[in-house]
């Protein structure tokens, strides 16, 4: 007896102490899910204060990006219907109220973000609106929550490699997770495409964990995108499978792809005012090119903007696209316009941005310009460019003196006495009394105008609707 057992008992005491050795420096993925609670979560809520930053949003490139009060901060998720929802509740936080993102903020906004599968929208009011753009980064998000990475990387068989998890949504984006000693997500890093930049990098840190009700979540949320602060929340309550139910609006699920329609208005001889839902561009034939301006939003608007200009225009090449301003929903169609070999016009500020994000890969999901491997051409304009064929005149003026953003150009084209400008003034729908007080960007306009001593019949804005400029005059209460 004694020989049979000696051998097993040694080989027991040989392999217990081994087995445990290897299972606290191996962690795996089932025990980051046991540590989180994440198989018993198929939704949860949570709600914080802090701060928020509009990514791409900055006065000038290079500076962080504008921030804002969060007054509350809910985000919902879904993880069974691949749904999120945030509603923000935001004030302003900049005085003076300089650079982007709908400011100032007179009282509280309130913002609903949302996504559910692939389809991304916001709400405004009680107003659903397609939002294409911000898929990506509204996938990423709702993957990148604590129990969110588990649950991605299980369905993708990821495994952790020491301490990192990591794992790719061909097109979509790419996650890498750090797990802390105690198996918890302390850092996601994602890099997601971006119209702009290509890829941007996301950046998340969780601490503070605490139990809500067997679940662990972090009290503390801090992210930054392209390398500054987008967000820094204290949570204050979190409901592990709080009911979420998204469903997108039939308004939204009947417009899937808003950016691909363009209205055409005739605003002068070879002169065209290109609109969408919200933004928009100008289309100027000249005598042997065209010349367009703005390319906002991604790809997808600039191949409609492209397509209706050679629509117009079938016999002469676009050779330029003037940019009014280095804001990322005004620079997002920029990269189609490389990749067709159009010239980029833009304020000084912004040259050496452009040129470089504009060549910058796109490895997530390559766009065109990363497909056609072109170098960009980003020429600068200091205060003014004239560009003229002998015939047609078309004058470039930086705005001076508007908080939204250092580095603005407006286009004037004197003879049909037209004037074209993104966010110093976006005319309010017919029969709407503008807002009171104005906006000090409103007045900004006004002064250029006024000093650059410009005879403006009709305003094609980048946002908005074309207006007689009295329209500008009667929302800031003057008299040109
Ligand atoms: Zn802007």
């Amino acid at each position: 007896m004694r020989r049979v057992l000696g051998p097993i008992t040694a080989v027991v005491l040989l392999v217990a102490p081994l087995a445990g050795g290897v299972q606290d420096a191996h962690a795996d993925l089932n025990d980051v899910a046991k540590a989180l609670g994440a198989s018993t979560v198929k939704s949860i809520q949570y709600t914080g204060t802090g701060g928020v930053n509009a990514a791409g949003q900055s006065v000038v490139p290079g500076l962080p990006w504008p921030e804002y009060n969060v007054k509350s901060h809910t985000r919902s998720v879904n993880y069974e219907t691949a749904s999120l929802r945030d509603e923000q509740v935001r004030t302003q936080a900049l005085d003076p109220a300089r650079s982007g993102g709908l400011q100032p903020i007179r009282g509280e906004q309130r913002l609903n973000l949302l996504v559910s599968g692939d389809v991304a929208w916001n709400i405004v009011g009680d107003q659903s609106a397609s939002a294409p753009i911000a898929l990506a980064d509204r996938q990423f998000q709702l993957w990148a929550t604590p129990q969110g990475v588990v649950k991605a990387a299980m369905a993708r068989n990821a495994t952790m490699q020491g301490r990192t998890i990591a794992f790719a949504v061909p097109g979509r984006f790419n996650l890498k997770a750090t797990v802390s000693d105690d198996n918890l997500i302390a850092r996601v890093e994602g890099l997601v495409p971006n119209p702009v930049v290509g890829d941007m990098p996301v950046v998340i840190d969780y601490w503070d964990y605490r139990d809500f009700g067997g679940v662990k979540f972090p009290t503390r949320i801090r992210e930054t995108t392209g390398g500054y602060p987008t967000l820094d929340l204290l949570v204050t309550d979190v409901r592990p499978n709080a009911p979420v139910d998204i469903q997108v609006p039939d308004a939204v699920r009947q417009d899937p792809n808003p950016y691909a329609r363009v209205t055409t208005q005739k605003a002068a001889d070879g002169v065209w005012y290109l609109t969408g839902g919200t933004h928009h561009s100008v289309a100027i034939e000249m005598k042997d090119h065209v010349i367009v301006v703005e390319a906002p939003l991604n790809d997808e608007r600039s191949a409609a903007i492209i397509a209706e200009t050679r629509k117009l225009v079938p016999s002469k090449p676009i050779r330029y696209v003037i940019n009014s301003h280095h804001h990322f929903d005004h620079a997002g169609g920029l990269r189609a316009f490389v990749a067709e070999g159009v010239t980029v016009i833009t304020q000084d500020v912004n040259r050496a941005y452009l040129a470089q994000v504009l060549g910058a890969p796109a490895t997530v999901r390559p766009d065109v310009q990363a497909r056609s491997g072109r170098q960009p051409v980003v020429e600068g304009v200091a205060e003014r460019r004239t560009l003229t064929d002998g015939t047609r005149v078309v004058e470039i003026y930086r705005i001076q003196g508007i908080m939204h953003h250092d580095g603005m150009l407006m286009v004037y084209l004197p003879k049909e006495k037209l004037l074209s400008q993104a966010d110093a003034y976006t005319p309010v729908p017919p029969n709407t009394a503008p807002p009171m007080p104005p906006s000090p960007f409103n007045f900004a306009l006004a002064d250029n105008i006024a000093r650059l001593k410009l005879d403006v019949g009709d305003l094609l804005p980048l946002h908005g609707r074309l207006v007689p400029v009295a329209e500008l005059y009667r929302a800031i209460g003057k008299t040109p």
